[in-house]
């Protein structure tokens, strides 16, 4: 959570602990030794004489011997408190004593007996062991505070009973109530961390009590103001009578509270929360039931560090549950990125509104994400980012990473590079935080010299929208946990996967390097006979002649085409092999003069069957091998000038933008069915008789895929019968 930026340096110098006065229901004495050394002024209405005849005398001067000793008793304990209330008598009144030592000095402070009745004091006790058995029965967190509350409020009466539960800034939230049915809600209120400053907050740890029991009481001083032995006003911090600071007191007339009780809460020695009562008319409240509620309170702190852990183990084991079914499915596929996007259990797994896998040049997004532009910039930030803990998290990505348009970024590179990640984002918490106030406004001093009342809380407790701009709700310790447990699955999952794929890799670049070594070898050899197989017919025709018939003549004539044919056969899949094992060259290409070769080597065609070239605009410039993109075009436009019997023949050779930019050559020709599509490009493949349109040996256009595909393209084309052929191709992935 923010700091919401509130100065508050005059609230948080009260010295709330040495307000030099008490609260009036009770009095109280500061021993120097067994004499008293103060009084409060009121000593007269309690212990039967002025604060001044008390001074100088002995604990059982004014208590009598037993209470002297049973005082005594009190004191030789590590902590006097353990032993309060201690049964005392003066000036002929029961009374509950009270004592402590703080700061090297004894304290005995004392308030009117309870006066219970025997049922009064059953009924206490029952209502005190329904609240022990509650608390005990509480699992979690909620019902912890839920039952504390009722139980407390049952015990004691108050009109209202709240459980406050302080966050990491320290402002606070009512997790807990129990009220009386006229009064309106305060669950779910957020209160600004300067309602309770720092040294109030410190008090709360020291003294898991405080009791208020009417806030209009008149201060009592002590008297002398100072103690003789520290020379200093009295530390109160662990007095019950304490006086209230006039901050304090002006608070609760603003909420309309006369009295108050508040119960410490604690976890491993640190303040947790408090539990709050309050109540409309002034209210005073025994020893005895506040002790009872104090030890309800710590029975809470006791269990609370259990009751959270078990709520985050619950929240781990439903994590790992989700990952373990998570890694099955993506062990179940190649496509691990997209598997993992469309997965409901990557947001859930963090509880998160949006992600995006960066892997592979890619980026997949699920839920709620940017779009993959802000992403790609995202990650190149995040890869020159810091990574505590081995991930990136921010709740206000807006300062720290600029750009991310979220709020709320988690992120966890997939490799060492750090160029994939996984990121998650949350949105900013249009945080609805129902402050019960403006934690802009809270203190204004006051000018009118008044020296009890310095500082002036805000008056209005209207429900108060405190939208936390730029935030989002912050990740967790166990949204980091399962972060990086993702990532270590993922990181197994990929190499699995690139581990699989290298080994195929390798496999087809062999059974290809093979193929094409055969191809190279079996059409070299093959060549070897057949140009012999023509010699001897060649021979056969001059050496034979005139002694061959007609029919003899013509079946010579027939080998000779047959292995010209052949031959034909042989160059082009010894082209095809080529293709396959030449390393590409890739530069900087303008196709417009690759262009210009191949209509240069294709004039003659050209010339012969007169066809219009066109170009409509330049082609552009890009990365290719130049040579095997010439090919690529040579093959395309003599395709289209040969099947076409138009006799206003035309090829267009031009371009579309895009990424990559696609190339096209058009023809007015013959046209190709649909269901022809795909088969023209296999090897061999014709789909005329093979006199007609000039002949071919149906390997051009498989080198033309092939050709493409090295580069990372792809081809295809548009064509029906007799409305002409658009074959188009690409120079770079999609
Ligand atoms: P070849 O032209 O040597 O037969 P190709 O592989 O270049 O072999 O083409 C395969 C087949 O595709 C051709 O035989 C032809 O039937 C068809 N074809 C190719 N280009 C065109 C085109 N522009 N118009 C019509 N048919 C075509």
């Amino acid at each position: 959570m923010r700091d919401t930026g509130v100065e508050l340096t005059e609230c948080d110098r009260e010295p709330i602990h040495i307000p030099g006065s008490i609260q009036p229901h009770g009095a109280l004495l500061a021993l120097a030794g067994d004499a008293v050394a103060q009084a409060s002024a009121n000593a007269h209405d309690w212990l039967g004489a002025a604060p001044e005849a008390l001074l100088g005398r002995s604990l059982a001067e004014v208590f009598g011997p037993e209470g002297a000793a049973r005082i005594r008793q009190a004191l030789e304990l590590d902590d006097p408190r353990a032993a309060n209330p201690v049964r005392l008598e003066a000036g002929g009144r029961a009374l509950d004593g009270l004592v402590h030592r703080h700061d090297g000095v004894d304290v005995i402070e004392v308030e009117a007996a309870a006066e219970q009745t025997p049922d009064e004091a059953r009924a206490s006790l029952a209502a005190f062991r329904h609240g022990l058995v509650e608390v005990q029965k509480a699992r979690s967190v909620r019902s912890l505070c839920d039952s504390i509350a009722r139980s407390v409020r049952e015990l004691t009466g108050y009109d209202r009973v709240l459980v406050y539960r302080f966050h990491a800034d320290w402002h606070g939230e009512v997790v807990a109530e129990a009220r009386d049915e006229s009064l309106e809600p305060f669950l779910e209120l957020h209160y600004p961390a300067s309602d309770i400053p720092a040294q109030a907050r410190a008090l709360y740890r020291l003294n898991w009590l405080r009791n208020i029991p009417d806030r209009e009481y008149r201060p009592v001083p002590l008297v002398p103001a100072a103690h003789p032995r520290t020379g200093r006003p009295l530390d109160m911090g662990l007095a019950a009578l304490r006086s209230v600071a006039p901050v304090h007191v002006q608070y609760l007339r603003n909420m309309g509270v006369a009295g108050t009780l508040t119960i410490s809460l604690l976890r491993d020695g640190e303040l947790w929360g408090l539990i709050a009562c309050h109540h409309n008319t002034p209210r005073a409240l025994p020893y005895e039931l506040r002790a009872s509620c104090e030890l309800l309170g710590q029975l809470f702190s006791a269990r609370i560090g259990a009751a959270e852990a078990e709520e985050h183990r619950d929240a781990d084991l439903r994590r790992a549950e989700t990952l373990a079914a998570l890694t099955d499915r993506l062990a179940g596929t190649r496509d691990w990125a997209g598997e993992l996007a469309r997965d409901p259990a990557l947001l859930q797994l963090v509880g998160a509104s949006g992600a995006a896998i960066v892997a592979e040049g890619r980026v997949e997004t699920a839920g709620d994400a940017p779009t993959p532009r802000a992403i790609q910039v995202l990650a190149a930030r995040l890869a020159g980012h810091p990574l505590p803990g081995g991930l990136v998290a921010t709740d206000h990505a807006r300062d720290e990473l600029p750009g991310a348009e979220a709020s709320g970024v988690l992120a966890v590179p997939l490799s060492d590079t750090r160029l994939q990640w996984i990121v998650w984002f949350r949105p900013e918490v249009v945080q609805s935080v129902n402050w019960a106030g403006d934690p802009r406004k809270p203190m204004e001093p006051v000018a009118d010299g008044a020296m009890e009342v310095r500082l002036t809380p805000r008056g209005s407790f209207a429900l108060w929208k405190e939208t936390v701009r730029g935030h989002s709700v912050p990740w967790t310790a166990g949204d980091r946990r399962a972060a990086l447990d993702l990532r270590r699955v993922v990181a197994e999952v990929v190499l699995r996967h690139a581990e699989e794929i290298a080994a195929l890799n390798r496999a087809l670049a062999r059974s290809n390097a093979e193929l094409d070594a055969f191809t190279y070898i079996a059409s070299h050899d093959l060549r070897e006979p057949l140009r012999g197989i023509r010699n001897y017919a060649d021979m056969l025709r001059e050496d034979y002649a005139g002694r061959l018939d007609a029919e003899g003549t013509g079946m010579l004539d027939t080998l000779t085409r047959l292995t010209m044919r052949m031959d034909g056969l042989i160059e082009s899949l010894f082209e095809y092999s080529r293709v396959g094992r030449l390393e590409m060259e890739f530069a900087p290409t303008d196709l417009n003069a690759v262009i210009d070769d191949v209509l240069h080597s294709l004039a003659h065609q050209l010339r012969e069957a007169g066809v219009e070239i066109r170009v409509p605009r330049p082609l552009p410039t890009l990365p290719c091998d130049p040579v095997r993109v010439g090919q690529v075009f040579q093959n395309l436009v003599h395709n289209a000038v040969k099947y076409n019997d138009r006799p206003d023949r035309w090829v267009e050779i031009g371009w579309r933008e895009g990424t990559p930019p696609v190339l096209y050559v058009r023809d007015n020709g013959i046209g190709i069915p649909a269901r022809h599509h795909e088969v023209i490009f296999r090897i061999y493949k014709r789909l005329h008789a093979r006199d007609r349109f000039g002949g071919g040996t149906g390997v051009g256009l498989t080198i033309v895929r092939r050709i493409v595909e090295r580069h990372g393209g792809r081809v295809w084309l548009e064509s029906a019968p007799e409305s002409g052929t658009t074959f188009f191709f690409t120079l770079q992935p999609d």
